[in-house]
């Protein structure tokens, strides 16, 4: 039975307002390299990476700490060679 038009409003706006969190701050410290690099190469950031983002969101604590690995990372790469 599909959903009705209220329905599937309700059911997007929680997907974007409250998803869960399903990282700690370890396993996200874990992923920021592979995340980062996904990220600068313009890669879909689905599944494991989805779930950083979705941390990043959260947590300011990791969102700092991963801006600053971007920013190293992008201070390294050489636009010429992109
Ligand atoms: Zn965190």
């Amino acid at each position: 039975m599909p959903l009705s038009p209220a329905q599937l409003r309700e059911l997007l706006q929680g997907v974007a307002t409250s998803s869960p969190d399903s990282l700690d701050c370890d396993g996200c410290c874990d992923l920021f390299a592979e995340f980062a690099e996904a990220e600068l190469q313009g890669q879909a950031l689905t599944g494991a990476y989805a779930a950083v983002r979705n941390h990043l969101r959260q947590c300011t604590c990791c969102a700092y700490e991963y801006e600053t690995l971007l920013e190293a990372l992008r201070a390294t790469e050489d636009p010429d060679n992109a």
